[in-house]
């Protein structure tokens, strides 16, 4: 059995099955101090194996540098108790020593997007792809000729500083590095500290969607003028705002102006996978990860 993690701040996603698209198991525990969260998934894990690779896809900042000793830690998280916890190796130790594939939780979903779209283009794997969630955060992944990208760390779309919207000016942002970056500027919190409710429960006709909009389109806009992806997919509870993704689309085209010369060929869109993006990408890693051994 394939084992999987989506390690969120709030909840954990357990799950097992024969291969990632066949999970016949998963169960869902609260996000707790470090040592209690992964007893609990390690308990749940083991009792539905015997496990040949186990995946996990994390919340972070986290370690994906195999030569490092911290390698599969959350390193520097503001979420209380969680910075420097070592998960990949601890999970996989308690597992019996089970192979483990590690990555951030928005690179897992990418890898799950980037397969369901070479599913439906007849196989062809070759494209380019970005995930980005919006929800009580704004994180990105990214996978380019198939592979997540990573560099000196892993990418972080949240913390970029988008060009102020004309009618928002006076918001100062609420993330705590930088104020107003694209998080703080368009997350879930950030929506709720200037209007008082989510997006979706905002009247159709209110400017905040226009609003955010334009500031999730000025990040598409950014992977398309600087990494040329193919799709941008744009997930989270945020997203799931009706008509959202459809604005975000149409004002990334208005910012291109017809200038990108592969502009034809992008596209935002909605997960195929729905809100199972990131947990099929943790079984993946843990089928990448069986297979290495
Ligand atoms: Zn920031």
């Amino acid at each position: 059995m394939l084992a999987a993690i989506e390690a969120g701040g709030t909840k954990f996603v357990l799950a097992v099955g024969a291969t990632p698209d066949t999970i016949t198991a998963r169960h869902t525990i609260a996000t707790r101090d470090p040592a209690t969260t992964l007893a609990e998934a390690a308990a749940w894990l083991a009792a539905h194996g015997p496990l040949t690779g186990l995946g996990i896809g994390s919340f972070g900042p986290v370690e994906l540098d195999r030569a490092s000793p911290q390698w599969g830690f959350i390193t520097t998280t503001p979420k209380p108790g969680w910075a420097g916890t070592d998960v990949a190796r601890h999970l996989s130790a308690a597992l019996g020593g089970v192979p483990v594939g590690f990555d951030t939780d928005v690179n897992a979903a990418a890898l799950a997007e980037h397969r369901a779209r070479a599913k439906n283009a007849g196989g062809d794997d070759s494209g380019s792809l970005a995930y980005i969630t919006i929800g009580t955060g704004i994180g990105g992944g990214l996978v380019l000729d198939g592979r997540p990208v990573h560099g000196i760390a892993h990418p972080e779309f949240g913390h970029i500083y988008p060009r102020r919207h004309p009618d928002d000016r006076a918001f100062p942002g609420t993330c705590p590095h930088h104020g107003d970056c694209l998080e703080g500027l368009a997350a879930g919190p950030a929506v709720i500290a200037r209007w008082g409710v989510s997006l979706s429960e905002l009247p159709a006709e209110h400017p905040g969607h226009a609003i955010i909009a334009d500031y999730v389109a000025q990040a598409c806009h950014v992977l398309f003028a600087s990494v040329a992806v193919e799709e941008v997919v744009i997930g989270g509870g945020v997203a799931q705002t009706p008509g959202l993704v459809e604005r975000i689309a149409a004002r990334a085209r208005a910012l291109d102006a017809g200038y990108l010369p592969g502009g034809a060929r992008h596209r935002i869109i909605a997960p195929r996978l729905g809100t199972e993006s990131g947990i099929t990408g943790a079984m993946l890693l843990a089928q990448a990860a069986a297979a290495e051994g």
